[in-house]
Parts: C-alpha cells; structure tokens; sequence
C-alpha cells in the first residue's frame, strides 16, 4: 500500500508517521516538503502535482489551518486550506481510485441541545474556521472519491503545547484560575486518532466492497467533561504523581463561556455519537481519561 500523509508534523500527523508505518510505503510530507514534492496545501497546483506524481493507493490529510481564532481575520486562507485543498485532493484521488482519509472538527456543529452528535445531525458552523471545515466535508463528500472523513474532538498530544500542560503552568504560577465549564466534549489523543486511522485502513483495504463505507465518522475517546473538569481531573493527577500548585484542583474556578470571549465562538456541546464508527469498524472507544492520564504520565517522566 503506498501512503501519502500531509501535514505530517502536526499533532496528528506527527503520530500518524508512527502508526500508518507498517502499513507500506509512506511518503510523508509537511508544508516544505522537498525540491520536486509540494507538501503546501495552499499551493493547490504543486498539491495536484505532487499526488499525480507519488499516485498513492491513499491520501491522508492531516494538514489543516488550525489557529481557530487567527481564522476570523485570515478566512481567505482557512478556506484555501481546509476546503479547497482537500477538494483537490479528493478529485486527484477519484482520479486515481485512490481512498482520501481526511479529519474533521465538532466545530461543524452549533453546539446547541446536550445530545451527542451523530454524522447525520445538521451543521451549523459558529467561526471561520468550523465554516471551513464543513465545505471541505462537503467537497470531498460531492467529489465522488473514495473517502473517510473522521470527526473528531479537542485533540492533544504529548508533543508541543496542550490544554492540560497550559492547566499545569498556570495552577504552578498563578494565585487564581478560571476555567470555562459549560463547553462539554471529549479529549483526544493524537496517538487514539492515529491508531483508529491505521485500523480503519486496515479494514478498508482487506474488505471487498470497502468503497461503500465511504463516508463520515466521528472518531473521538469516550466520555464527555467539561474544559473545567479536565483541568480538575489534569492537576488533580499531577498532585498525586507529587506536584505541588498554587491552585489546588478543587480550587480551580468555574466560569461561563461568555466570561472568556474569544474571536471565533466555540460549540458548547461538543459531544460525539461514537455508534457508527464502532459498529462499522468493530472498535470499542478508550474512555477519555485513560488517554489524558498517560499523557500527563509521559510527559512528568
Ligand atoms: P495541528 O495544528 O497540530 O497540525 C496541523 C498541521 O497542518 C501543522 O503541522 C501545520 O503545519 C499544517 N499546515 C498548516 N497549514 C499548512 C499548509 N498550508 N500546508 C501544509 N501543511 C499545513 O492540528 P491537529 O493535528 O490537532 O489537527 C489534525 C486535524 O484534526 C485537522 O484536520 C483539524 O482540523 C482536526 N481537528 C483538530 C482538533 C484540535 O483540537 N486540534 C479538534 C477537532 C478536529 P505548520 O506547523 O507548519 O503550520
């Protein structure tokens, strides 16, 4: 199987490099890519050129304009990377009869009721870059390719900066802190998302009639919390693992959306309805803290 990854040192695709090695012959790319591959999304004719070239059996597009508050102001750019560039990819791909697996955002959805949302519910992006998200869904989903769009959910990963070790640093300096509590999601490890991706091509590629699973998942650990409780259940670990804070977890503060404005308006309910994804691939999701805890693990050894 021959593996084009973009986007290959972000969170994802930094894990993704790990888990879609076995697999066969991956070429990985990130924006700079090398003298005769364009690995830039925004470069939409070195992109086209670059999957003619390599004509890999998959595309997976990890690569994505991700600072969701600079989108407000740059929605020219997000929506070169997110939705036009994964339409060219999905059209390269049709061509070649190649699958395209590409990630998602809860961010497609409004954020309203408390029902876990499923791959059918109606979107209705808040921001730039949710908006941007879905018509990258929508142009690949219209492209004809064979396509696993997977959704998923406040992504974390070991490497560079995360919520939890921001939580950390800020309990360690400061006298007080505030945290948003009505915002109800699931954290993700990178490593979780790019060990599902791998299983899921797995399947694909050993099932005849795989090219009728096309379509959208969401690919998320199980569990729900609140961004409040996650930075409880973050210092409430470290405590017992010998840290000491300033801001006890039980003394971290609960605060309303509206008490931290941002640019770009972020879903309150962020809940992902994990059914189709586990039936149709027979997997069973981690619950969330399971994945939270031993990043908190790696990261104090
Ligand atoms: P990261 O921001 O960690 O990684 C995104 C990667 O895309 C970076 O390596 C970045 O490179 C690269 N990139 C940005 N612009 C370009 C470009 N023009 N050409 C090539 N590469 C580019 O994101 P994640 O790994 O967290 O996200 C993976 C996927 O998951 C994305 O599709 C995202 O929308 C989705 N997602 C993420 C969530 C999250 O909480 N992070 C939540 C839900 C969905 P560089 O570092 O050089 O800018």
């Amino acid at each position: 199987m021959k593996i084009l990854l973009l986007g290959k040192n972000g969170q994802v695709g930094w894990e993704l490099q790990r888990a879609l090695a076995p697999l066969g012959n991956l070429v990985a790319l990130d924006r700079h890519s090398t003298a005769d591959l364009s690995g830039d999304l925004a470069d939409l004719e070195g992109l086209a050129a670059t999957v003619r070239t390599l004509a890999p059996d998959v595309i997976v597009n990890a690569a994505a304009y991700t600072a969701v508050d600079k989108a407000e102001s740059e929605p020219a750019l997000a929506r070169r990377i997110n939705a036009e560039a994964p339409q060219v990819l999905a059209r390269e791909a049709a061509a070649l009869g190649a699958w395209l697996v590409h990630f998602s955002t809860d961010y497609v959805f409004d954020g309203s009721g408390t029902t876990p949302w499923t791959e059918e519910a109606p979107t209705r992006p808040l921001s730039v870059y949710g908006r941007t998200k879905r018509e990258g869904e929508s142009a690949i989903l219209a492209s004809g390719a064979h396509a696993m769009i997977l959704r998923t959910s406040w992504v974390y990963a070991t490497r560079g900066q995360n919520f939890a070790k921001t939580m950390l640093r800020l309990a360690r300096e400061r006298e007080t802190l505030d945290v948003v509590a009505d915002q109800v999601g699931a954290p993700t490890g990178a490593d979780l998302i790019a060990d599902v991706t791998s299983h899921i091509l797995r399947h694909l590629f050993s099932q005849p009639g795989a090219s009728q699973l096309s379509g959208i998942y969401n690919l998320a650990a199980a569990g729900e919390t609140s961004w409040h409780r996650y930075a409880q259940f973050a210092l409430s670990h470290a405590a017992r693992q010998g840290q000491s804070f300033k801001v006890p977890a039980e003394r971290i503060g609960a605060i309303g959306t509206e008490d931290y404005p941002l640019p770009a308006a972020r879903p309150r309910n962020s809940r992902l309805d994990l059914a189709k994804l586990e039936t149709t691939f027979n997997l069973k999701m981690p619950p969330w803290q399971q994945g939270v805890q031993r990043m908190l693990d790696e990261i104090q050894a």
